[in-house]
């Protein structure tokens, strides 16, 4: 049976509400997750970038040495061929030629780049050269630079694709210049060959990757000399590659990072236009080596992390659990405490409330009385003749009778406040809060006439019927003493049974009925 004052419990709107303890775990640990994830990846990408920043700055030196020792090399030869033209432009006689040969031969052999110096006339034939041995037939006006300075009036050093000596059968680069008389009329070529084996010694030098490569280049495209060498790339054009087509348009030094339309891998180009000479130097390392040690760090430090946030994951599942199980034993707990107050507050038979939550209620309602100078009222009814009950109809017909009077009672209280108790043995208490002795007075009626209507056989009663006697007592309580709501509650009563029972008498300021 429901218990009317359990409903009056007061709950604060400002109680903060308790948020799922597993809940809490499962966040934080979401959110730690997430954090060391946020750190390894903004950790990754910063190491990554450092990474090509420093591989363009090393490309960039390489470039830079590569141009400056490609200069350097040029340069030499250069002045060599200035000091040949010098001997040779006044008509030299034979005397004077014989000595410039010989110092052609000392050049060359103090010289380590060079391979052979030559001096063609106009007609392409060989005048002078280093070596000691002529071809058969020394004429060379079918060699590419032959033909260029015949037709162009320019006086500039001109770099020549690589080709094979016809005196040595080594891969050469041709550099040459025109000469002209007097009257500036074509008169011939000087040439300086030069060893790519001195570029490919000098490129030997620096460490690139498996993937990576080296070249010097002229800016058509055509492959000088290159490391790794393959003869196939000698003289073979680059000029339809992205560095040749896009970038050296656009700025004559740059490191840029190229995907190989070739074998699909990408590079990071470091490439130089020569300043002094229409010449290109570059190198290439492949990204998959570039970040190689990036890659390891980075798998190792994942590894960590994974371990990491195992080790988190397992000891939040533990404590998730551990926490389940704490919030289980606390709601078992409650669900305990609830049930046992409810025990303690509660009359087993009946399901009312008992005695003890009677006069805790009433000295509470009561003092509320008395502070809204508010009125009160309290029924005692009493089941009449329940002795004689009792012993024509046994003991537990007689709590069955009291059980039932009990279900009347309830059925007639409709106000959360109001409190129905069994006070004792066959005597139950209806506290009334705001209620005047008229309001009390009219459910003490339809508690009578809801017993009566119960219509429980009770030979031993005038009426062949149970029925009870009801006391009301009513005021507007001024005074802390509460306990002359029972006492003159008790005497209604008995005045109701002293009347003849099955009826109702009231007591109050106003008299009621
Ligand atoms: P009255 O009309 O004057 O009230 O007569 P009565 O016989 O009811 O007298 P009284 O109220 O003094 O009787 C109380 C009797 O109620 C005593 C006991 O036999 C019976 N009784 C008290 N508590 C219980 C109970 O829990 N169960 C049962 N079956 N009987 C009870
Ligand atoms: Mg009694
Ligand atoms: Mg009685």
């Amino acid at each position: 049976m429901e218990n009317r004052s359990e409903d009056n419990t007061r709950h604060s709107p400002l109680q903060p509400r308790r948020l799922p303890a597993t809940a809490i775990s499962v966040v934080f640990m979401a959110l730690v997750t997430l954090s060391i994830l946020s750190i390894y990846w903004l950790q990754a990408a910063q190491s990554k970038a450092y990474e090509l920043s420093q591989a363009k700055l090393v490309s960039g030196n390489l470039t830079w040495s590569m141009a400056q020792q490609a200069t350097d090399t040029f340069d030499e030869a250069n002045l060599i061929l200035d000091e040949l033209i010098d001997r040779i432009k006044d008509n030299p006689s034979a005397e004077q030629l014989d000595k410039t040969q010989k110092l052609l031969k000392r050049r060359v052999f103090t010289t380590e780049q060079l391979h052979g110096l030559f001096y063609y006339d106009e007609n392409g034939n060989w005048i002078l050269t280093s070596f000691d041995s002529k071809p058969e037939a020394p004429n060379n006006a079918d060699r590419d630079y032959f033909i260029f300075h015949k037709n162009n009036v320019t006086l500039s050093p001109r770099i020549g694709r690589a080709i094979r000596s016809r005196t040595t059968g080594e891969w050469i680069i041709p550099l040459s210049r025109r000469i002209n008389d007097s009257e500036g009329h074509f008169k011939g070529v000087v040439l300086a060959t030069i060893k790519m084996a001195y570029f490919d010694k000098f490129f030997s030098t620096f460490s690139i990757d498996r993937k990576g490569a080296i070249f010097l280049a002229l800016p058509d495209g055509t492959i000088i000399a290159r490391r790794p060498f393959a003869e196939e790339f000698i003289g073979a054009s680059l000029a339809k590659g992205e560095i040749f087509s896009i970038y050296l348009p656009k700025s004559p030094a740059d490191t840029v990072m190229i995907k190989s339309i070739i074998d699909g891998v990408d590079r990071l180009f470091g490439y130089r236009l020569l300043q002094k000479y229409p010449l290109v130097v570059a190198a290439a390392n492949s990204r998959e080596a570039i970040f190689a040690e990036w890659k390891t760090g980075t798998i190792k430090m994942a590894l960590m992390i994974g371990a990491v946030l195992l080790v988190n994951l397992l000891v939040g599942l533990l404590l998730i659990k551990k926490i389940r199980y704490g919030v289980s034993v606390e709601n078992h707990l409650k669900q305990t405490r609830a049930a046992l107050e409810k025990l303690v507050l509660q009359d087993a038979l009946t399901g009312l409330a008992n005695r003890r939550h009677l006069e805790n209620s009433l000295q509470q309602e009561w003092l509320r009385a008395v502070r809204h100078h508010s009125p009160i009222s309290l029924i005692m009814l009493d089941i009449d003749y329940f002795k004689s009950f009792n012993d024509q109809y046994g003991h537990i017909a007689g709590d069955h009778c009291i059980a039932s009077v009990a279900q009347a009672i309830a059925q007639c209280i409709h106000r959360p406040s109001d409190l129905a108790a069994r006070y004792g043995g066959e005597e139950f208490a209806v506290l009334l809060p705001d209620t005047d002795a008229e309001g009390a007075y009219s459910i003490a009626e339809d508690i009578r006439l809801a017993v009566l209507n119960l219509a429980i056989a009770h030979d031993g009663n005038l009426a062949r019927r149970v029925t009870v006697s009801l006391g009301v007592y009513a005021c507007v309580p001024e005074t802390a003493e509460y306990k002359q709501l029972l006492t003159q509650a008790d005497s209604a009563l008995y005045r109701a049974k002293r009347s003849g029972r099955n009826q109702t008498a009231c007591l109050s300021l106003i008299e009621a009925g």
